[in-house]
């Protein structure tokens, strides 16, 4: 099989189920994580010969897209930040919004050696961000799953990093430490909310990283703010990814810990989707 004929067999599959735009880019990145063809090859090499297992293969990733199975999944890795992560279903796949929460830290905060934690870190996607992008940070992240961290210890080591990793159940008080820099992006969809969510979500994606009961929207922010609060240093700040129902009660959540300039932030699809609060 010739690059080129398979291209259009994904093509076919994919016409009629997503926009055209859309089948563009997820045939890119199938050229790309499966057969090792950059965009530049893709224009170049319309006619080298695919490896035998590129029928099958081809045919199954079809398969697997017509039963709303998310690309990345199917593929095994996904884009965040610049860098290419592994992900499986035991973690969720790192989304746009949150390479803005990164890009935030990054650009306020030029200084070098800050002490980082990522509570909550799935595949890696923000911890290793920050170790790669901040100059000389330790950083360190916890997860609740053993599942997960798994992949995120191998994202780090592809990548090229260290960063320390735990098992920690965000909810449960751990020791305080020294932090110059807390972030997050827990669970905050509430169970009413996946209603309006796309199955390639809802059938695929691990429930415990998404949705928090409507009866206790907040309830990891009101162990992180805490925590957060006896943790970093003065001057020190927290990030976090959060629902945009509760801006208001995330203010007073962190004020109420004793955090100052506390900043809510609109992400660029102009929805409140970031709390950052200063420790004073
Ligand atoms: N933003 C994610 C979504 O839309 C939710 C991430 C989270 O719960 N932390 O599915």
């Amino acid at each position: 099989m010739k690059l080129k004929e398979a291209i259009d067999q994904l093509k076919e599959g994919l016409a009629g189920r997503v926009a055209p735009e859309e089948a563009q880019a997820m045939i890119r990145v199938i050229c790309e994580d499966v057969f090792n063809y950059d965009p530049v090859d893709v224009a170049l090499r319309q006619d080298s010969e695919l490896p035998d297992f590129a029928p099958q293969r081809i045919a199954e990733i079809i398969a697997r897209l017509q039963r709303h199975e998310p690309l990345q999944y199917i593929v095994g890795s996904a884009r965040f930040h610049g860098h290419r992560f592994k992900v499986t279903p035991a973690v969720l796949i790192p989304r746009p919004e949150t390479e803005q929460l990164v890009d935030m830290i990054v650009d306020e905060n030029p200084g070098s050696d800050l002490r980082v934690l990522d509570m909550g870190t799935g595949s890696g996607c923000i911890a290793i961000s920050l170790a790669r992008a901040l100059k000389f940070a330790e950083v360190d992240a916890l997860d609740i799953s053993r599942d997960a961290l798994a992949i995120a210890r191998e994202n780090a080591a592809a990548l090229k990093v260290k960063v320390r990793f735990f098992e920690s159940d965000m909810l449960a008080p751990q020791p305080p430490a020294r932090y110059n820099i807390i972030v997050s992006n827990p669970p905050y969809v509430c169970w009413s909310e996946r209603e309006t969510m796309e199955h390639n979500v809802l059938d695929y994606e691990p429930g415990q990283a998404l949705f928090v009961p409507d009866n206790d929207p907040l309830m990891f922010y009101k162990a992180i703010v805490p925590y957060a609060a006896r943790s970093l240093e003065r001057g020190g700040h927290l990030y976090l990814e959060i629902n945009q129902r509760f801006g208001n009660e995330m203010s007073r959540l962190l004020e109420e810990n004793g955090f100052g300039e506390v900043r809510i932030v609109e992400d660029s699809y102009g929805k409140v989707r970031f709390a950052v609060a200063m420790m004073r």
